[in-house]
């Protein structure tokens, strides 16, 4: 089975190229990316937004550190801005010395260059997005294999409901993604509305930075910190702000909780029979680097740091990833902002 799925990813990739030859048009931007191993060399960078963009000189997270462990190495998406590094380590201390969290399980981060990524995410493509899982990190080293096929634990009552299961979902979870809510470089998280509600009603203390908790469709198995752009990064577009006098706990959430945005998606209708051939299609259907800020393409091209920064190098993985990582499930188009 594993044999099988590592040689359909290789085969469409592989599709994907000779398509991409075939009609003469560039290869896609998330082949590109997803095939960069090492970082650019340099000083940190990000650009474009959030889900259009890329970083160059980024920083890995060590695997290990004394309150974390990086989840699902074979996706080398453990790379982000120097800022962002500093902070997951700040909070896996800060959350394992008072608020009773043992440690951080970290997911993806960003691809050594950030840039679209082969499945997962729209997002996380500068830098300055990290996923933190909601199961606490064991009180033992996890095997590079054991990384791969842990799942994450959904922290709703039965999958399918809205609301959080309170034998998973506990005090020291709201402390932690509030610890994490309260750092200033932090401009916004993205949790499950279940959760957004648990925290709107138990959360007995400092509530003014419940507004940059946001409630977003999946986000039960783990949240997700946003950083503001950083200093000494000029292309790197600013998501809209956060309104801080309302901590989202009324409408927003009431809006959330209610049917509107959990409708089915109305299914395309069938396809007419075209009167005349279709004309040959002027683009690709895929992102190439010419969507991307056009700074990307430096930073494709730039030398990675040498030698190669310790914690960079990725370990080598015994097996092809058992577990996938869960999707979010059907959502309306277009999205709303989260
Ligand atoms: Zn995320």
């Amino acid at each position: 089975m594993q044999w099988f799925r590592a040689f359909s990813a290789i085969a469409t990739l592989l599709a994907m190229t000779l398509v991409a030859a075939a009609q003469d048009f560039p290869q896609s931007a998330k082949i590109l990316f997803a095939s960069e191993t090492a970082p650019s060399a340099g000083s940190p960078k990000s650009f474009g937004f959030y889900n259009n963009g890329c970083i160059a000189g980024a920083e890995a997270l060590p695997i290990d550190g004394p309150n974390w462990q990086a989840m699902r190495l074979s996706r080398n998406r453990r790379f982000g801005h120097p800022d962002t590094i500093a902070l997951i380590k700040r909070l896996a201390s800060d959350a394992a010395q008072y608020d009773g969290w043992p440690g951080l399980l970290v997911g993806d981060i960003s691809q050594p260059r950030g840039g679209p990524m082969l499945s997962g995410h729209a997002s996380h493509q500068v830098g300055l997005d990290a996923d933190i899982w909601l199961n606490p990190m064991p009180d033992r080293r996890l095997s590079l294999r054991e990384r791969e096929d842990i799942s994450a634990v959904s922290m709703l009552k039965n999958d399918g409901t809205l609301f959080v299961d309170p034998e998973k979902f506990t005090p020291a979870h709201e402390r932690l993604i509030m610890r994490a809510a309260s750092y200033p470089e932090v401009q916004r998280i993205f949790v499950h509305p279940g959760i957004k509600k648990a925290i709107c009603e138990d959360w007995k203390g400092d509530r003014s930075n419940l507004a940059k908790v946001r409630p977003y469709y999946g986000h039960h198995y783990h949240f997700h910190i946003r950083l503001f752009c950083r200093p000494g990064s000029p292309g790197c577009k600013a998501q809209n702000a956060v309104d801080m006098k309302d901590d989202g706990c009324g409408d927003h959430l009431a809006w959330w909780l209610s049917d509107e945005p959990w409708a089915p998606v109305e299914p395309a209708p069938p396809p007419k029979k075209p009167e005349k051939p279709a004309p040959k299609p002027t683009r690709p259907s895929y992102k190439t680097l010419a969507d991307l800020p056009a700074a990307c393409t430096g930073v494709l091209g730039a030398p990675a740091p040498s030698p190669l920064p310790t914690a960079a190098l990725t370990p080598t993985i015994p097996l092809p990833p058992l577990a996938p990582w869960p999707e979010v499930g059907p959502v309306p188009q277009p999205r709303p902002q989260g």
